[in-house]
């Protein structure tokens, strides 16, 4: 191997060390978005419990006024037929009443089973709050988690960039220039090995020059289709 290319190989295992740290902190607001998107799907599930809770009960409320009404409409027939003379308006009456009672009955059946529903409505909206409290310490503990993460993420790319700096200080200049051009072409491999004739990097057939040159570690050698700076390894 070329004596200049060791210095640069280390150089370029720090690039890819920073490159990772990087992206690995581009994906916590990703990380972030779906912690809180977990804890407003527990909250919204709460709320839909309670908003289902309430409307029964206010159903059932409406209900028993309902019934209350249909009571005093009762007392009325009542007293009212108490004073007719005439027996087809006490006939009418008995009829009218009866209704007010069959619908009474009918009522008092839904209110019961609104009081059934309200029941487990009262269940369910005790098992979405313990879920929604269980989703929010879940969601502390996750940010905490994640800034921390942040945090060390961050001093690793800080110690990195200036091992980085330092690391390029002791590198070939020209080379460098070289290896940093393709960089930006081919971001993270820019110094690869020979594989079995091959460059380790477009994988494409060496000539036996290059692959010769590369071998000696006399000059340095690029791949001749991408361009990239070869290695023998060993
Ligand atoms: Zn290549």
């Amino acid at each position: 191997m070329h004596p200049d290319l060791p210095p640069l190989l280390a150089l370029q295992e720090i690039d890819q060390q920073i490159a990772r740290l990087r992206l690995e902190i581009a994906q916590l607001p990703l990380a972030r978005r779906r912690v809180e998107a977990v804890l407003a799907d527990a909250k919204r599930k709460l709320l839909e419990a309670k908003q289902a809770q309430q409307s029964t009960e206010l159903l059932r409320r409406q209900k028993e006024g309902e019934i209350e009404e249909l009571g005093r409409r009762l007392a009325r027939y009542q007293a009212q037929q108490m004073q007719v003379r005439k027996n087809e308006e006490y006939q009418a009456l008995s009829h009218e009443i009866l209704q007010v009672k069959s619908e009474v009955e009918r009522e008092e059946e839904e209110v019961l089973l609104l009081l059934e529903r309200g029941d487990a409505l009262k269940i369910d909206v005790k098992q979405e709050e313990e879920k929604a409290r269980e989703a929010e310490e879940e969601a502390r503990q996750q940010r905490k988690a994640l800034a921390e993460k942040e945090s060390r993420l961050r001093d690793q790319l800080a110690d990195a960039e200036k091992d980085r700096e330092r690391r390029a200080t002791a590198v070939n200049q020209a080379l460098l220039a070289r290896y940093q051009n393709l960089v930006r072409g081919h971001r993270e491999n820019a110094v690869v090995p020979v594989v079995h004739g091959n460059c380790g990097g477009c994988h494409m057939k060496l000539t036996r020059q290059t692959l010769l040159r590369a071998e000696v570690g006399a000059e340095f050698a690029f791949c001749d289709n991408c361009g990239r700076i070869l290695f023998v390894a060993g």
